[in-house]
């Protein structure tokens, strides 16, 4: 998506250790023209898929999701979440993520209440570059025996080959702007 790229090239901040600072416009302050266009473009994407839930993780996939299923017929918005709180009760869903960018392990959670077996469910999130936040949600999924139809991702690191790998898996993954290079602070895409 051209648009997505120019923000990138133009807002984008390479930090040390491979992250992309993208705060001005997602993850931070919210440029809600450009995340009107990512919804417009998720929905495009993965129409006739019949979705009818879309799930993600705290906090920034939470916009992107909303935005998608206001153009997806105001389908659920399911997000996992990372802290543990009292409220959580016992009856829920875990996964074990690694966070590539704050450097350790953490669990993400989802009360069985909101994902069933006839779920047919499309990820969504702001970032994928090693697919761990991908895989907690698949195990999830996979543990409420819902059904999977494709992952939209606004920004994936090309370069760091989660995407890759979970596409050779058969999944389908739209990804809006693939950087493939981003060394010396200079972003190239795929
Ligand atoms: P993964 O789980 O695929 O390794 O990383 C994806 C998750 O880590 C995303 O949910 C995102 O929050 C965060 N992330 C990974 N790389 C970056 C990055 O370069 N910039 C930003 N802003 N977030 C990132």
């Amino acid at each position: 998506m051209q648009l997505l790229k120019d923000k990138i090239l133009n807002e984008g901040k390479v930090l040390p250790g491979n992250i992309l600072k993208v705060d001005g416009f997602l993850n931070q302050q919210l440029d809600i023209r450009l995340l009107n266009e990512i919804g417009k473009e998720f929905a495009f994407l993965f129409k006739d898929l019949g979705v009818n839930k879309i799930l993600t993780v705290e906090s920034s996939g939470i916009a992107l999701a909303c935005v998608a299923s206001q153009n997806m017929g105001n389908v659920p918005v399911v997000f996992g979440k990372k802290h543990k709180t009292l409220k959580r009760g016992e009856d829920f869903y875990a996964a074990k993520i690694f966070s590539f960018t704050h450097n350790r392990e953490y669990e993400v959670t989802i009360n069985k209440e909101f994902i069933s077996k006839d779920d047919v469910i499309l990820i969504v999130d702001d970032f994928l570059a090693n697919g761990e936040a991908v895989n907690g949600l698949m195990d999830i999924i996979k543990q409420a025996d819902a059904k999977l139809v494709g992952v939209g991702i606004a920004v994936e690191k090309g370069f760091q080959g989660g995407g890759d790998k979970l596409r050779e898996q058969g999944l389908r993954v739209e990804s809006l702007a693939i950087v493939e290079n981003m060394d010396n602070g200079k972003i190239t895409f795929r």
